[in-house]
């Protein structure tokens, strides 16, 4: 965990949760508020349906709100989508692009979410950009090249570290219970923040996210590696239970 980069630990409820889910949402917001100054921003991306109902519930307190995907365009005849400018119209402040599941299950390319990050920034969102290898890429050893291949090419114009974060999601270890070693981690986000680099004039202080498997039990491990500002979190953040002590490693 870096001095200069303010830890942000991200929950992802992926399609999970109905209204009634909003309980472990305002316990979260209550365990929250019991910390004065938090050290880390905390960050909850439900389904869509319940961004408007969340973000009321989080007023007052440090927790934000995000989108899950966005569509490129502000509006239009896109049955189904959802704009950058809706989330953030519902009280959104972020908006993840480029998750794996939305690259597999729709088959979303690097110019895809190269242009639902630019239209999170276009709408005043923080985008949070998503990369990883599968293991078949990872056993091959071309885990460095997809990386780079991908923020090169997912990397909205105009990211500063203000308005874009990375999340490095190694594809196999999402939802599998798998993780990368720490030295597989601290591997691929030098190599992130050296791609960075040659591309935002602000790259030291852009926070790079690891995710894929963090829960309780191995999260301090994690967030220790040098170079991970925090986590995006899938199943471990549907319980205010098992996301707290996660947030607790960076508070
Ligand atoms: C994710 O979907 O972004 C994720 C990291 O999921 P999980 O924590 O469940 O592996």
């Amino acid at each position: 965990m870096s001095q200069q980069r303010r830890p942000l630990i991200a929950g992802n409820w992926k399609m999970n949760g109905l209204a009634a889910a909003t309980g472990e949402f305002i316990e979260l917001v209550r365990l929250s508020k019991e910390k004065d100054n938090p050290a880390c921003d905390i960050l909850i991306c439900p389904p869509a349906t319940l961004i408007s109902k969340m973000a009321d519930l989080a007023k007052g307190s440090s927790v934000a709100i995000g989108g899950q995907d966005c569509h490129a365009a502000e509006s239009g005849a896109h049955t189904g989508d959802i704009a950058a400018e809706m989330i953030k119209d519902a009280g959104g402040s972020h908006c993840i692009v480029g998750h794996s599941e939305r690259r597999a299950d729709h088959n979303e390319s690097n110019a895809t979410v190269k242009a639902k990050a630019e239209a999170a920034l276009r709408a005043g969102l923080v985008a949070i950009v998503c990369v990883g290898e599968t293991l078949a890429e990872r056993e091959a050893d071309r885990t460095l090249d997809i990386i780079s291949d991908q923020v090169k090419n997912s990397l909205p114009a105009g990211a500063t570290a203000a308005n874009t974060v990375i999340a490095y999601e190694p594809v196999w270890a999402i939802g599998t219970g798998k993780t990368p070693t720490p030295l597989d981690v601290a591997a691929v986000h030098a190599h992130i923040r050296k791609e960075l680099g040659t591309l935002m004039h602000d790259s030291a202080a852009v926070r790079v996210l690891y995710g894929g498997s963090v829960k309780g039990s191995n999260a301090a491990e994690l967030m220790a590696v040098e170079n991970v500002d925090g986590a995006l979190v899938g199943g471990a953040s549907l319980k205010a239970a098992d996301f707290w002590p996660i947030v607790e490693t960076s508070i």
